[in-house]
């Protein structure tokens, strides 16, 4: 089972988004390979912000960090929810706990040509810890937490293996 190092933002986006998500993705369920909705966001990732240089930070993989310290994120969705938000901050904590100081993110959202930009702030710190501490409950939990309500998976890249199983 992973640690509290193993964490990466993934794992954070899946606990907003949901934890049966989470949970399978822990046991190496991945069939968002398969899914055109992540297949069309690795494209809109190829062909938006082609200056960014992305930063490896072992479990967890930014888009771009910039010379004033903000990190940077593109989104495949249109407009920012919870889930991408949460990844964003758990990316500036990772990068606070190498001696980076992060001054926050900022979100791309291709599609819409929107941006979202969020400072990191000492709540998003406690918050992107208490997240950490959430994701190892749930995939350490013996059964996969309830599907969610049908309307709730709509664009889920695990949609066709919650539902047809
Ligand atoms: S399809 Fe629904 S229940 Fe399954 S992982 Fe996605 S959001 Fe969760």
């Amino acid at each position: 089972m992973i640690g509290p190092e193993d964490v990466g933002g993934v794992h954070v986006k899946y606990l907003h988004h949901c934890r049966r998500q989470l949970w399978l993705y822990a046991r190496g369920v991945r069939p968002e390979h398969l899914s055109t909705t992540v297949q069309m966001g690795e494209a809109v990732h190829e062909t938006s912000y082609t200056r960014s240089s992305p930063v490896d930070l072992g479990a967890a993989k930014l888009d771009h960090l910039d010379g004033a310290a903000w990190v940077h994120e593109v989104k495949s969705s249109s407009k920012p929810g919870r889930a991408d938000e949460a990844q964003a901050m758990h990316y500036c904590y990772r990068l606070h706990g190498v001696g980076v100081a992060a001054q926050g993110a900022i979100l791309h959202y291709p599609k819409t040509r929107r941006t979202k930009r969020l400072p990191y702030t000492p709540q998003a710190a406690e918050q992107a810890e208490a997240d950490i501490a959430a994701v190892l409950e749930v995939v350490s939990a013996p059964v996969s937490p309830p599907l969610l309500p049908r309307p709730s998976c709509r664009g889920c890249s695990y949609l066709d293996y919650c539902w047809n199983e």
